[in-house]
């Protein structure tokens, strides 16, 4: 009995391991949407911007090594009940996160580091989910996030149990995270105290930077305009400067997270980029 337990037990767990990749591929997750933001938050008119609207995404990259979970979405998954869409002020999302996740075939467990671009509660709704995973954070953030009284666009509740997660702390620097220079977390602080954006290597699409939010409009890039909200705004000027200068050599397009134009063209999973 305690054998056939067993077999039944590694059998589970088989079938719970996602199988393994050859190349890097990137999914992408819709987290919905933030609508009705007032453009002068971004020293913009109206008129200056396409679209004003906000697209909420979240991104799982898979490596031949591993994964990474970036980013985690706007509305916690629990507040889905009996389905969506769910709006919470000015965010609305039409289904929950770890669904999405498990269509690609993978559940928190399976995940190996979880990092986010920032602590704003647009990115990390279902951060708590990740916490069997090694979290990357830059050590300025984690100090800001656990600090005395974090103010702002926060809500600790959401991502309280990285507190004690596994951790790969970072100071003001860069992370190559399997090794190979394919999945790469990059420091670029100013949005918040220790932001940071992900460069990725794919076989096919070619390199790539997840920007977070180092821009929110397309329109920032191209006026040099920051938000008023910025956390130090000569820093993320310089932040800018230097991505620029990195995408530009490393020859990689650039997919700022909430801009709308750049995900209606990609693939959702269980779809992948690779
Ligand atoms: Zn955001």
């Amino acid at each position: 009995m305690a054998a056939f337990a067993l077999a039944m037990l590694t059998l589970t767990t088989a079938q719970q391991r996602p199988a393994a990749v050859k190349t890097v591929r990137l999914y992408v997750f819709e987290n919905g949407s933030i609508r009705g933001l007032d453009p002068k938050l971004f020293n913009f008119t109206r008129e200056e911007l396409k679209e004003v609207d906000f697209t909420n995404t979240s991104y799982l990259i898979v490596h031949p090594k591993g994964t990474l979970m970036f980013d985690s979405g706007a509305v916690e998954d629990s507040h889905f009940k009996g389905g969506g869409p769910v709006t919470e002020g000015i965010m609305t999302a039409t289904k929950p996160l770890l669904p999405q996740l498990a269509s690609a075939g993978y559940t928190p467990s399976n995940i190996t580091y979880f990092a986010m671009s920032h602590y704003h509660s647009d990115h990390t709704a279902n951060a708590n989910a990740f916490a069997s995973a090694t979290w990357i954070v830059q050590k300025a953030e984690r100090d800001f996030m656990f600090g005395d009284k974090p103010e702002g666009i926060i809500q600790p509740a959401q991502y309280s149990a990285l507190k004690g997660a596994k951790t790969k702390l970072l100071n003001n620097e860069d992370f190559d995270v399997f090794g190979d220079g394919a999945v790469v977390i990059k420091s670029a602080p100013g949005h918040t105290p220790g932001h940071q954006v992900l460069f990725v290597k794919l076989p096919k699409t070619g390199p790539v930077l997840l920007a977070g939010d180092l821009y929110h409009y397309p329109e920032e890039r191209t006026t040099g305009r920051v938000p008023t909200f910025e956390f130090n705004a000569e820093q993320s000027k310089a932040s800018r400067a230097k991505i620029e200068a990195f995408i530009k050599q490393a020859g990689a397009q650039l997919w700022i997270e909430h801009d709308i134009a750049t995900h209606a063209k990609l693939p959702k999973a269980p779809a992948f980029v690779e």
